[in-house]
């Protein structure tokens, strides 16, 4: 290997981005190799027609200090804004407060339901659900079978696609620590309750003004201007390895981008299909890691092209729609629990930035939970913003003709979907790289199969540019598998919803 290696990074997302502007701060030279035609993977933000806005919204929060202080490297302080955060439950027709206040969930709830939600709850004490393996049993268990209907059913099945009762439990048990809408209820009705014991989630996060995209073409344009160099529209199809000496180079295929549904602006490549072959000593990864498997050549092993094959994921879109500012609203985002809609959650990017508003109007972003090819994904465009438009008339939000214009984004594989034999097939690629393709480095969210968020995405690859360059030799796995202490330590750092309810207070 040369002094310096050549370093190959494969996505140009938060954390191939990380890891080409640590290699370019080493003066490495590294060629960062990108599928789409834009920068920031899921973090980008799109634009249309002048209108900006995120995949989900993108909340910067972190309490790993080497993070934090590399968002500041990347983008200067004024370019930063502390927002506040509020976000609210849209449920039969009514917002309820999140975190709750006892008049508002009794108001809206009513007494008499509250007091059957109570005594449902008493019901499972004495007879839990026998099945609590899953998602529904063990959350029926601990809050009953009407709260688990009202609050977890609908929202778990819209996000995930499968019934509560095919969840693995492990989704609650990891990701629903602060139960806090149920323990608020639960606190709300008993008698000598305590609020204090409900951590305020009216907290102020980091926002780039102009989005989180701002932050990534920020970081793309450094990269550039060191020994760094991003190729747009060129995805990689395959990863050649050779036994003893690991990865030797990769083969990308000019792509042209993800076109338009991805929120990407116009292809610019004229060369579309040409192949190109590039070689080096280190290969950073932040493609998915079943498809960075499923692209070696010569294959691995069956079993291990099986395990990349049972990775499985959620897709998401958003129909972004320019209504009167009027129609917004102060939270951030609003949870849909409502059933007769497919809608999900509703950002209003008004409530992000006053950079993202313009001239009395703004833009909300309405999510839709999905998986590639079925039938919200394949619908065309035009029935997308009329079916936006017609389930923002039904929830009461806004009137179509006040939706002046809408753009669609498409993402596929936003979620790693966690069933019960997603750790054993991780395991397999994981072993089956540390012996056969150590120089082979894989980095971020899907890169990793790991429910991270920015913070987490960009860590594991500063870790493994110091193993690379510094020859340190941290376990880039162990990033955020401390649930305790990632969720206890960084309550707001995401606004994904997780499992299947509202919550705020169990990330990654
Ligand atoms: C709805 C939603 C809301 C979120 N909210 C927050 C939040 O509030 N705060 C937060 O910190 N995080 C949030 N996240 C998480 C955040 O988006 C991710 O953690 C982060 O984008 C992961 O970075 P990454 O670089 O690992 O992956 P990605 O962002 O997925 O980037 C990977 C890049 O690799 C490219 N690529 C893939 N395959 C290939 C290939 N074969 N060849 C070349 N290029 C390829 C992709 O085009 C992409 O640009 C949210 C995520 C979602 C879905």
């Amino acid at each position: 290997m040369a002094e310096k290696p050549q370093v190959v990074v494969i996505g140009a997302g938060p954390a191939g981005l990380t890891a080409a502007f640590e290699l370019v701060k080493r003066d490495v030279p590294v060629t960062v190799l990108e599928g789409d035609a834009m920068v920031g993977g899921i973090s980008r933000t799109a634009e249309r027609e002048g209108w900006r806005f995120d995949i989900g919204g993108h909340r910067f929060f972190t309490k790993v200090p080497e993070v934090e202080a590399l968002w500041h490297e990347i983008l200067p302080d004024e370019d930063f804004m502390m927002r506040p955060r509020m976000s609210r439950i849209f449920y039969d027709g009514k917002l309820f407060d999140y975190p709750l206040k006892a008049g508002n969930a009794l108001g809206n709830l009513g007494i008499l339901e509250a007091i059957r939600c109570v005594l449902s709850y008493m019901w499972v004490r004495v007879r839990p659900p026998k099945d609590q393996t899953k998602f529904e049993g063990w959350v029926a268990s601990r809050f009953g079978w009407r709260l688990y209907d009202h609050f977890f059913r609908t929202y778990t099945e819209k996000l995930w696609g499968v019934p509560g009762s095919e969840l693995e439990a492990d989704w609650a048990a990891q990701r629903i620590k602060n139960l806090s809408l149920f323990s608020a209820i639960w606190n709300a009705l008993r008698p000598g309750r305590n609020q204090k014991d409900i951590t305020s989630l009216i907290e102020e996060f980091q926002y780039p003004k102009y989005g989180p995209g701002m932050m990534w073409e920020t970081a793309a344009k450094k990269v550039e201007a060191g020994s760094g160099h991003i190729v747009l529209e060129e995805k990689v199809r395959t990863v050649h390895w050779e036994p003893g000496k690991g990865v030797v180079g990769v083969t990308t295929v000019v792509t042209g981008g993800y076109g338009p549904g991805a929120g990407a602006p116009e292809a610019k490549r004229t060369d579309l299909g040409a192949e190109k072959r590039y070689d080096g000593d280190q290969f950073v990864s932040s493609m998915p890691l079943s498809s960075l498997l499923q692209s070696l050549d010569p294959k691995p092993p069956a079993e291990v092209l099986t395990a990349a094959q049972s990775l499985k994921y959620r897709d998401f879109i958003t129909v972004a729609v320019v209504v009167p500012e009027s129609v917004g609203f102060p939270d951030n985002w609003i949870y849909i629990h409502s059933p007769e809609v497919k809608v999900g959650r509703i950002q209003n990017f008004g409530s992000w930035s006053p950079y993202l508003v313009q001239d009395g109007k703004t833009c909300l972003g309405l999510e839709l939970f999905v998986s590639v090819g079925d039938e919200t994904w394949t619908k065309s465009d035009d029935d997308l913003l009329a079916q936006a438009k017609r389930e923002l008339e039904i929830l009461g939000f806004a009137k179509p003709e006040q939706v002046e214009r809408g753009f669609v984004v498409r993402m596929p594989k936003a979620y790693p979907f966690y069933d019960a034999a997603y750790k054993g097939n991780v395991d397999v690629m994981r072993r089956w790289m540390e012996e056969n393709t150590p120089n082979l480095h894989p980095v971020g969210r899907n890169g990793m199969f790991r429910y991270n968020n920015q913070d987490h995405s960009m860590f594991t690859a500063q870790l493994t540019v110091q193993n690379i360059v510094d020859g340190t030799h941290h376990d880039v796995w162990d990033v955020n598998v401390e649930e305790d202490y990632h969720e206890a330590a960084s309550p707001t750092s995401s606004s994904e919803p997780k499992a299947g309810l509202p919550e705020d207070a169990a990330v990654a």
